[in-house]
């Protein structure tokens, strides 16, 4: 018998476990559902070895999704009648998933539930029923109240609400197999900057601070192994595991590293994955963070073994090398001009006020530069 727990929602975890996903469509009630994911899925053979009697996909979803492919979903969910959608992918589909929920049951524009324009009191309407199948780990979308996505007017914004919420997550390690070299190591840093960043935000949470840890120790344990072994299943669903645990931390409020990313990754022409971004900011945003949380460095210190605080950063500089991360935002093709005039929208990104040393729009000029270096 596989594990099912639950905590805010039900989680179901174990290798073949997605074979359950009928049982769950007919607890929820669920005879229509759309299939949110991607193209490349799709060609995998993901979707048809869900095998079911009514299909209706939409796999427009690309890397950081946007308000227009979410609108196009709802077409689709109310052209063919839906009542329930499965969100089968990364962080992306499932977002998108999200977002064409609350858009089926609110009326538009978008923009106004966004969190930075105070719109998660707004959003009260229960959304379809949706159950999730991560195919990464990283996100931690799955067990999130939140999703990410690119608006018309190119801001990346934040959504969050109790409403958001998948009613099931179905965690096989199977289905994450398939991801290559730099995808896991790229999402798994995703992961691990969650737990890292909710760690250390300044919200007094204890219980995301505990969840945050495990998730961290977990991560860097099983993420070499999956990177260098994909079909490591023990250590694949060890970081579907930390995935959700950051997923589930996060909601005490992340910091700097996601605040510089959130920018970049709405640049639509350049397709920038969110967790690789993470993965070239974290070093440096722990190193501007040092001396302002210095009690939960040396706590982070001791969770990855290291002899003192400082060695924090570095540490994560080396742990992306030995994953073959690229190093600076250069390395991804980026110049100057792409990336120090974003650093007015880091500054207001919703993360930026859980970072726990402040920052002003010049601090993140120069935490860009860094990471150009
Ligand atoms: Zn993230």
């Amino acid at each position: 018998m596989m594990p099912t727990f639950a905590y805010l929602n039900d989680v179901h975890i174990g290798t073949g476990i997605r074979a359950r996903l009928p049982y769950l469509l007919e607890q929820l009630g669920i005879r229509r559902p759309l299939i949110v994911t991607d193209e490349h899925l799709v060609a995998l053979g993901y979707v048809d070895e869900l095998a079911l009697d009514f299909r209706c996909v939409f796999d427009k979803v690309a890397t950081n999704p946007t308000e227009a492919q979410a609108l196009a979903g709802l077409v689709q969910y109310r052209q063919k009648a839906c009542d329930g959608i499965i969100a089968l992918g990364g962080g992306s589909p499932i977002d998108l998933a999200k977002i064409v929920g609350l858009l089926s049951c609110h009326p538009g524009p978008l923009d106004q539930y966004a969190i930075i324009s105070g719109g998660s009191p707004h959003i009260l309407n229960t959304p379809p029923p949706l159950i999730a199948i991560p195919t990464t780990a990283g996100s931690g979308s799955e067990v999130g109240r939140a999703a990410l996505i690119t608006l018309g007017s190119g801001r990346k914004l934040g959504f969050l609400s109790p409403h958001l919420l998948p009613q099931h997550v179905i965690c096989d390690p199977e289905l994450t197999v398939n991801m290559p070299p730099s995808l896991t190591a790229g999402s798994g840093l995703d992961a691990i900057s969650h737990c890292v960043e909710t760690f250390c935000s300044a919200r007094y949470n204890p219980v995301a601070d505990a969840i945050a840890l495990d998730g961290l120790k977990r991560g860097v344990k099983a993420l070499p192994l999956a990177w260098a072994h994909g079909d490591d299943l023990q250590a694949r669903e060890a970081m579907m595991i930390a995935s959700l645990e950051g997923g589930l931390a996060f909601q005490k409020g992340l910091g700097a590293v996601h605040s510089l990313s959130h920018p970049l990754g709405s640049l639509t022409e350049k397709q920038l994955h969110h967790g690789t971004l993470n993965a070239i900011f974290l070093p440096i945003v722990l190193e501007y963070n040092l001396d302002a949380c210095v009690g939960k460095m040396d706590i982070l210190a001791s969770t990855l073994e290291l002899p003192r605080r400082t060695a924090v950063p570095d540490f994560f500089r080396e742990f992306n090398h030995r994953l073959g991360l690229p190093d600076s935002l250069t390395d991804l093709g980026l110049i100057e001009d792409d990336v120090i005039p974003l650093a007015s929208c880091a500054y207001g990104d919703h993360c930026t006020a859980t970072n726990p040393r402040r920052l002003e729009i010049q601090d993140f000029e120069k935490l860009y530069q860094l990471a150009l270096s």
